[in-house]
């Protein structure tokens, strides 16, 4: 006979402690788990994944892999298999943080092809997190549907805030961007459901080729029907996943689009709707753009160049993604000498 709990494992950096401990024991070699992480680990009981790390500024749940868009730059490229476990994970990780973060995100994949189990995922967030504000980064597109949208956003405990791609004004190039017949049509319902719901939205648009070309009309086309979006954010393509594989239009440098991106910003101004730019180093920027420019690159994938060791803006910049270098045709970096303040 057995006794005793045989799905507990001892998760420790040092088993000298626990000399006597007769379980199965996972040692976390690297030191890299910090008390108030939260970890699973896995079903040989050989290693732990880290799901969160209490002392992280940013805190992302990562809700599934799969994805009913194909974008031509995504970071994370989709998997088509079965990865519904993640959301029991997802609601275990809310019970098991101690404390409750500002902000936290959930991404995937799609998210909201969990259908109704995503709001299994926000109620179980908001009792028992109820101070932390939640965004959702998502394509939207299943959100045209009035029944499923009605259904995950009605009697919302809290407002949640959307994040959602465009890419054009048009479908011919939104649903081109995203590999997806029908794509731009399900977007806009998608953001005219959330609006009903009194959601936050956000407009993320990855700067590509095609896109850039269209940049202005886009933003036009943002300003007249969608006036209700809260910010629009621009964001330089990272330099990973499909994007390696479409380098012909992901393989831009920001210098050679100011034009185009100054002339939808203030577009977006006069439509008085804010804008961001994200992962934009300041030096492929026109200096009356830094203003906008976020430091947005998560601390662990930032990286900057040799260039940039004595410029004078390093402490104000978004820096580059670490596998930048991986490009062919790299953005070009341009030391900045004697501007202190953007
Ligand atoms: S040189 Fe480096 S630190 Fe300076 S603006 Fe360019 S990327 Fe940023």
């Amino acid at each position: 006979m057995q006794i005793g709990l045989p799905n507990v494992a001892l998760l420790t950096t040092s088993l000298d402690v626990f000399d006597d401990w007769q379980g199965p024991a996972v040692l976390d070699e690297r030191g890299g788990m910090q008390e108030g992480d939260v970890a699973a680990i896995s079903d040989d009981m050989k290693y732990a994944h880290i799901l969160i790390r209490e002392t992280d500024v940013h805190h992302t749940i990562f809700l599934t892999n799969r994805c009913n868009s194909k974008c031509l730059m995504c970071s994370q490229p989709p998997t088509p298999q079965d990865d519904s476990w993640l959301i029991n994970e997802a609601c275990q990780v809310a019970v098991h943080m101690r404390a409750s973060p500002a902000l936290l995100g959930f991404s995937g994949g799609e998210p909201l092809l969990l259908g109704e189990r995503l709001r299994e995922v926000f109620d179980t967030f908001s009792q028992v997190h109820p101070s932390t504000e939640l965004d959702v980064l998502s394509n939207g597109r299943l959100l045209a549907d009035k029944h499923f949208s009605k259904e995950l956003l009605s009697g919302l405990n809290k407002q949640i805030s959307w994040m959602v791609p465009l890419y054009g004004h048009a479908d011919f190039l939104h649903d081109f961007v995203v590999q997806s017949h029908g794509a731009f049509e399900e977007t806009l319902a998608g953001l005219i459901h959330l609006h009903t719901h009194q959601q936050s939205i956000q407009i993320r648009t990855v700067l590509i080729r095609p896109v850039l070309e269209h940049l202005p009309a886009l933003c036009e086309f943002i300003g007249k029907n969608l006036p209700f979006i809260r910010e629009v954010a621009l964001m330089a393509c990272e330099p990973i996943g499909f994007a390696l594989a479409n380098r012909e239009v992901s393989d831009i440098d920001l210098r050679d689009w100011r034009a185009e991106l100054s002339a939808g910003i203030r577009t977006l101004e006069r439509a008085r709707i804010k804008v961001i730019l994200m992962n934009a180093p300041l030096c492929a920027l026109s200096p009356d753009l830094w203003k906008y420019a976020h430091k947005s690159i998560s601390d662990w994938k930032r990286v900057f160049a040799p260039e940039c060791a004595e410029c004078s803006v390093q402490a104000d910049c978004a820096g580059l993604f670490t596998w930048h270098f991986h490009r062919e045709q790299a953005m070009k970096i341009n030391r900045i000498k004697g501007i202190t303040h953007v």
